[in-house]
């Protein structure tokens, strides 16, 4: 198996050049490109070369526009890099009969409610960045190509920028931090979800029928204030030392972002738990383990 890798150096195609490499022989140009490869989502005519070059069985895109403020902003390079480059990269993959592995997001969701969202309910994105990856999902499904589309939600990786890695380093700094107390959802782990994303592909490659749509998240809920809660107190209790002495919970309204975002990000993973027969760790599991490899040396 020949595997395209885009988005080598992010939270989750950092881990995914560990997690597929056992699956097959990972190429993977980074957005400056190496080896006359091409791996910059703006350019459709450097892709296109490179997958003739590779021949890919696979092609991984883990590489997106993340920055959700942003975007509000640059709604033009968003969609560039988060619906037409994901739509080039599906018609190719067809074109190969080959497999497309992307990256979505609960804020494809309005967010209302108190359920778990499941993988076909009513989608409204509230902000550019949650339509940019509607946009990107859409066309892949519509492109007919074997895929598998992982929803995700709150990603974090100790390789990368995240609120883990910012709580940490605020809570280091100030006496007194403040945190949204009202948006519930599910801090994943990169790690996680390029484990998930190996054992989904190895399966669904040997069963095309496993194809399609899924919510990968870590199991659980909390409040972006109790995550900041549990980073600050396991922290401390790893015998880290904080300058923070008080968290306290704010509203969405008393927090202004250019960006709207969903108060329920809560992803059903029910889909993705049966037909892979597999099991997701709660959220804690993943936020002490990354807490021991960033902070091993701030003691
Ligand atoms: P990161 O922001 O950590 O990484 C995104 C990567 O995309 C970066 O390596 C960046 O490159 C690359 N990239 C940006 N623009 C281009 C471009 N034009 N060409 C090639 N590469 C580009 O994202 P995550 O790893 O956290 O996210 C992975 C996926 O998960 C994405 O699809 C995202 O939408 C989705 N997701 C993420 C969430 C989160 O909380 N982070 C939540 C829900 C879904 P460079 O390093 O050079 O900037």
């Amino acid at each position: 198996m020949k595997i395209l890798l885009l988005g080598k150096n992010g939270q989750v195609g950092w881990e995914l050049q560990r997690a597929l490499a056992p699956i097959g022989r990972v190429v993977a140009p980074d957005r400056e490109g190496e080896d006359g490869l091409c791996g910059d989502l703006t350019d459709l005519e450097g892709l296109r070369l490179t997958i003739e070059s590779v021949q890919p069985d696979i092609i991984v895109n883990a590489a997106a526009y993340t920055a959700v403020d942003k975007a509000e902003n640059e709604a033009a390079k968003a969609l560039q890099i988060n619906h037409e480059a994901p739509k080039f990269l599906a018609e190719e993959t067809q074109r190969l009969n080959g497999w497309l592995v992307h990256y979505s997001t609960d804020y494809v969701f309005d967010g209302s409610g108190e359920k778990p969202w499941r993988e076909y309910d009513p989608t409204a994105p509230l902000n550019m960045y949650g339509k940019s990856k509607l946009l990107g999902e859409r066309a892949i499904e519509s492109s007919g190509c074997k895929h598998l589309i992982f929803r995700t939600s709150w990603v974090y990786g100790a390789h990368g920028n995240n609120f883990a890695k910012t709580m940490l380093r605020l809570a280091d700094e100030r006496d007194h931090l403040q945190v949204i107390d009202d948006q519930i959802g599910a801090p994943t782990g990169a790690d996680l979800l390029a484990d998930v994303t190996a054992h989904a592909l190895h399966r669904a490659v040997a069963m095309p029928e496993l194809a399609g749509l899924y919510h990968l998240t870590s199991a659980g809920e909390t409040s972006w204030y109790d995550y900041a809660r549990f980073i600050v107190s396991s922290a401390l209790s790893h015998g880290i030392k904080l300058q923070v002495e008080n968290i306290s919970p704010i509203s969405t309204s008393e927090y202004q972002t250019s960006a709207q975002r969903p108060r329920n990000s809560r992803l059903d993973t029910g889909k993705l738990v049966s037909n892979f027969g597999l099991h997701l760790p709660m959220w804690q599991e993943g936020i002490t383990r990354l807490l021991k490899e960033v902070s091993g040396n701030r003691k």
